[in-house]
């Protein structure tokens, strides 16, 4: 998997595409039948086996498995929903596309995830739905939201789209899950292209988002009946070969990526940086690496010499609340309102993190890294 070719440039990341991935997509290709098909139906199969999960659908992106989920239990209008300030815009725009209002909580320092024991102050009687993210591979604390969902008969989606193949108390994420989703954009761990999974122990939820992926049809009695206004929310074939077979690489990359955050966690000088935590509850799967540079630091100088010493770094990701749109349409003041998330994302970097990363590269990386920023905090 890692090889010892020196580079020139260590990248933050890049998808590991085999050439047995891409005689896959070719043999698709080939075939003629490009639309949802055979492939797509493994790949679900797939997921099921991956998760737990009873039923998978498999759709065009992350961010429509988060919409077409919101849609289907008719989340709309005057509608709240729960979700962390510190995520991909996609959580919160999904929101929006439905009409409701995503309501933000602030996360924990260094797991990244929402704060759950700040969550339920926030309930009222407008909340439909809460919606953790698993930040950078790792799983929110589930157990307390489960119980804050049961009692306030609210739904419980996981957006799961960085964690794939993670964990909470030792079940994997989606397998007790009403709705958990996946993405598989080219920077989550295993990738179609562009491409999106949902999996739930729900049948009826299952078979509904079905028929809304696919213009509203359902097949009676073999005919064909149009029952909904429904989308094309549908994978390509081709996409879900190309992604099916590196399933088979997933849980070996995990264990790789687990073996460099070790070294980074060994190496990196606390000094400078906050390292991530991962709790007892959950094994992290890495999609990122994600530290949080000493307030003193110039992050911008940092992300620049790195890259002078050949290793790309950069941001993770957003503090929803304090970008353009939601700080102009909710008037937040995310510097006092999610110090956490707004801490994560002034001051956070994602350090390279992918399956072809090696040993020997992520020990010259800590080096840089700690000599960078001794600089930079000494200025
Ligand atoms: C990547 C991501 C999405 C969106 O997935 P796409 O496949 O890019 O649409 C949604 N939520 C989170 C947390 C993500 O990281």
């Amino acid at each position: 998997m890692a090889t010892s070719m020196k580079r020139d440039f260590i990248p933050l990341f890049t998808p590991d595409i085999q050439e047995s991935d891409i005689d896959a997509v070719a043999a698709v290709l080939r075939s003629g039948m490009l639309v949802q098909g055979k492939n797509v139906q493994l790949l679900e199969e797939r997921f099921c086996e991956i998760t737990g999960a009873n039923n998978a659908v498999a759709v065009s992106n992350g961010t429509a498995t988060l919409h077409l989920m919101l849609h289907a239990l008719g989340i709309c209008g005057g509608d709240e929903v729960i979700i962390p300030a510190f995520s991909y815009v996609a959580t919160a725009n999904a929101i929006e596309l439905v009409g409701a209002t995503p309501v933000f909580v602030d996360i924990e320092p260094y797991t990244f995830n929402i704060d759950v024991s700040k969550v339920e102050a926030l309930i009222n009687e407008n909340t439909r739905v809460i919606m953790p993210v698993h930040e950078f591979g790792l799983s929110a604390n589930l157990g307390p939201l489960r119980e804050l969902a049961k009692k306030h008969n609210l739904i419980l989606l996981e957006d799961a789209a960085c964690a794939v193949g993670s964990d909470y108390m030792g079940a994997a994420t989606g397998k007790e899950s009403f709705g958990a989703s996946f993405s598989l954009h080219p920077r989550k761990a295993i990738t179609s292209g562009e491409g999106g999974i949902i999996v739930t122990h729900d049948e009826g939820f299952a078979n509904h988002l079905r028929i809304l992926r696919n213009h509203g049809i359902e097949m009676v009695e073999g005919e064909m009946d149009f029952v909904e206004a429904g989308f094309n929310y549908r994978m390509t074939d081709f996409q879900a070969a190309l992604v099916l077979n590196q399933t088979q690489r997933l849980h070996e990359q995990i264990a790789h990526k687990q073996k460099i955050a070790q070294i980074y966690l060994q190496q990196l000088n606390t000094h400078y940086m906050h390292l991530p935590e991962t709790p007892s509850y959950a094994a992290h799967t890495w999609q990122t690496f994600h530290v949080v540079l000493h307030d003193k630091i110039d992050r911008k100088k940092v992300i620049a010499e790195l890259k002078n010493a050949g290793i790309g770094a950069n941001y993770g990701a957003q503090c929803i609340p304090a970008t353009t749109y939601y700080k102009e349409i909710y008037n937040y003041n995310s510097q006092i309102d999610f110090p956490q998330a707004y801490r994560a994302y002034t001051q956070g970097l994602a350090l390279p993190m992918f399956p072809g990363i090696t040993e020997e590269e992520a020990i010259f990386i800590t080096e840089k890294i700690n000599q960078i920023t001794e600089k930079e905090y000494a200025k």
